[in-house]
């Protein structure tokens, strides 16, 4: 019984450990800042829902599909208004999600591109913090500084174009997530 609590022990150990490890080692890939929550993504398909869509969206995803602009609205489109849209679901996740896979990957839309960053404005500049749902939902994260690749403020800027930007996060949220990360870690 001893001998397999201290085994226990050492399991949860060396998960710490590794899990250190393994964020310091996407640290120093990575190394900045969004509030000082670091993100990974497991790809595990949780934020798969129904993606706004711009129309350059639709024609990438047209090109990349062989089909019509047309035909892409009325197949996998709930609603076009002549300048954005949003990707159906079935059965709550989005229309492209296979299992955990996205068909369309190398096609999806910008709004994935960019997850699971939000564009905002502060002081008249485009940054990026953490979506709100992903503060809530997402399991890619853990405490620690991350540098957001140049990539992801190139689609924010086209994003912002299409679609306007959002509004801040509230910092408590921000400090839920600290919370839950910290009791998850220490268990
Ligand atoms: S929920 Fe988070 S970890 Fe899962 S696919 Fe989306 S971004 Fe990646
Ligand atoms: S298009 Fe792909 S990445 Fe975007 S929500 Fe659908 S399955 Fe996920």
């Amino acid at each position: 019984m001893e001998k397999s609590t201290s085994k226990n022990e050492n399991k949860k150990t060396n998960a710490k450990i590794n899990l250190k490890n393994k964020n310091s080692k996407i640290l120093k890939i990575m190394g900045s800042y969004t509030c000082g929550i670091a993100w990974y993504c497991k790809k595990c398909g949780g934020c798969c829902d129904s993606p706004t869509v711009t129309k350059k969206d639709i024609v990438n995803i047209a090109k990349y599909l062989g089909l019509s602009f047309n035909e892409v609205i009325e197949k996998y489109l709930r609603y076009f208004d002549g300048k954005m849209g949003e990707i159906k679901e079935v059965r709550g996740r989005c229309i492209f999600l296979d299992k955990r896979r996205c068909t369309i990957y190398k096609a999806r839309p910008l709004i994935c591109k960019l997850r699971p960053f939000s564009p905002q404005f502060k002081n008249g500049k485009l940054v990026l913090t953490y979506d709100i749902w992903f503060l809530k939902h997402c399991r890619g994260f853990f405490i620690g500084d991350m540098k957001i690749d140049k990539k992801y403020f190139k689609y924010a800027e086209i994003l912002v174009k299409s679609l306007g930007f959002e509004e801040e996060t509230p910092k408590e949220e921000f400090n839920r997530l600290k919370k839950r990360l910290k009791n998850a870690h220490e268990n």
